[in-house]
């Protein structure tokens, strides 16, 4: 017995500074986790964290001191930036404790959740699945991870946009609604949460459309930058 054709590629995010590759299973991520996001959506910025998830082959992974190519999605004409701190979790678990939720992160990261903002909108006045506005292809480009032995836990930290060199996003961290060990209290009440998911823990103010040849950087201060161009 064997495969009908080759196995997909697993995806992975290299390890900072190691030859070392995170082997990647799941993807989830916060919706309107900054206050002021939440009020540039629309919401009052106070209600249970959701969830929603993009699949694993998603991800863009840029090394560290490049600069990557993020092709432009077909059937959008508004795509968006959504800079984002992004945890990796390297230990099992369902039901964890937000006590407990700093045992189970294996590192950090920047990530970028790229959103086709006029198809997410739909979607969103029709009742319709966010699939097509949130999980297309290289729809999450992410820097190296950073092990937490080498960042220490992070819940606070300047998290920050720049478009062709403009800040368009500039907030920090500790401004989560819900903060990496409340979020993944309540993401492990849903889903078992195994090493290898990526929780995209949800952006601040400021997002916006970039369109072909702007240039994207970004970062999270203890954690990593991440740049790269639309192409
Ligand atoms: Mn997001």
């Amino acid at each position: 017995m064997g495969y009908v054709f080759a196995a997909p590629p697993q995806p992975v995010v290299p390890v900072v500074g190691t030859t070392d590759l995170f082997p990647v299973h799941r993807i989830y991520c916060v919706g309107r986790n900054y206050v002021e996001h939440a009020r540039e959506m629309g919401f009052s910025g106070r209600e249970a964290p959701f969830f929603f998830a993009k699949p694993a082959d998603a991800l863009l992974p840029v090394p560290e001191g490049t600069t990557g190519e993020l092709p432009y999605p077909t059937e959008t004409a508004d795509l968006h930036h959504e800079i984002e701190l992004v945890v990796a979790i390297g230990r099992r678990g369902r039901h964890i404790a937000a006590a407990d939720a700093p045992g189970h992160v294996w590192g950090y990261a920047v990530g970028l959740d790229m959103t086709r903002r006029d198809l997410q909108g739909e979607a969103k006045k029709l009742g319709r699945p966010w699939e097509t506005g949130k999980g297309f292809d290289w729809s999450a480009p992410i820097s190296p991870i950073r092990p937490v032995a080498r960042s220490g836990e992070v819940t606070a930290g300047r998290i920050w946009l720049k478009a062709n060199g403009a800040i368009r996003q500039d907030s920090d961290v500790s401004k989560l609604i819900w903060n990496v060990a409340e979020t993944i209290e309540h993401l492990s009440r849903y889903f078992e949460l195994v090493p290898g998911d990526l929780v995209f823990t949800g952006t601040p103010e400021g997002v916006a459309a970039v369109q072909r040849g702007d240039l994207m950087e970004g970062g999270v201060d203890g954690v990593g930058t991440l740049k790269l161009r639309v192409a």
